[in-house]
Formats: structure tokens, sequence, C-alpha cells
């Protein structure tokens, strides 16, 4: 279908360890609305919301995750810290009714950048099951 087509299209980008979107917008050389930075993360609103409050948590350094199931047990903390801020920013943001994160990893889970990131949507009923 070309609602199958336009998920695969987005979702082109191949996984490589070259630099990507978000270490520019870690560089502060692509404007990003940031809304929480800490030694090891970053959070800033998504360009393309799909809830009233929609941002991204990603790690400022990649340390060789481009997708979550890069992950080894040398990053365990460092994911762990990532929700930690996600649920930071999530009350922050005044999503105390509930919110959701959301991590797509590889073609299949609609991936197209290829450095780490949870989603967090939130601001209306969200439903079930995703797209
Ligand atoms: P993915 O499809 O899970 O890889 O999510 C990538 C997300 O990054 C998408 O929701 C995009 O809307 C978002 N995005 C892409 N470019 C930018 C940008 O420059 N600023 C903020 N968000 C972006």
């Amino acid at each position: 279908s070309s609602e199958v087509d336009a998920a695969r299209a987005a979702a082109s980008q191949a996984d490589s360890d070259a630099p990507t979107l978000f270490d520019k917008i870690v560089a502060k050389q692509i404007p990003a609305t940031i809304i929480y930075e800490d030694e090891q993360a970053l959070a800033f609103r998504d360009i393309n919301p799909q809830a009233p409050v929609h941002f991204l948590v990603i790690p400022k350094d990649r340390n060789g995750l481009t997708r979550l199931s890069k992950m080894d047990e040398s990053h365990r903390a460092l994911v762990g810290h990532l929700m930690y801020v996600a649920q930071l920013v999530a009350k922050q943001e005044g999503l105390l009714p509930g919110f959701r994160v959301v991590i797509n990893d590889g073609p299949e889970g609609c991936q197209s950048v290829y450095h780490l990131h949870l989603h967090i949507m939130g601001g209306r009923q969200l439903t079930w099951p995703p797209g």
C-alpha cells in the first residue's frame, strides 16, 4: 500500500556510524527547541509532532547506539538515565495524566534517524495499538 511505501521511505536511512542530524542538534549547529539538557542527555521537541506534546530524549554521545538493538552491558546506565530523563521531562511538560514512551528500532520499527532516541508523546488520549 502507499501507506507502507511511505513508512519504508521515511525509514530509509541506513544504520551506520556516520554523524546524524541529532549530532548537529547536540553541537547546536542546527536549531532545535531544547527543553532539557544535562551532561549525558538532551531533550528537544519533535519537528513533526504526533501529539500535543512530543519530544525526543537522546544521548549526547551515541556511544555506538545507532539503535536500541545495538545495546550491550556497557550501555545499561546510559539507557536507564534516558528513561529517567523521559519521565522527568514528561512531568515538567505537565503530562501528569499519562504519556507514552516509544523507541523505533530498524526498518520494520520505522526508525528513520540512526541515533538512539526515545519518543515521549502525550497531551491527549492516546490509542492502542499504534500503526
Ligand atoms: P524515528 O522515526 O523513530 O527515527 O524518529 C525520528 C524523529 O525525529 C521523527 O519523529 C522526526 O519528526 C524527528 N526529527 C527529524 N528531524 C528533526 C529535527 O531537525 N528536529 C526535531 N525532530 C526531528
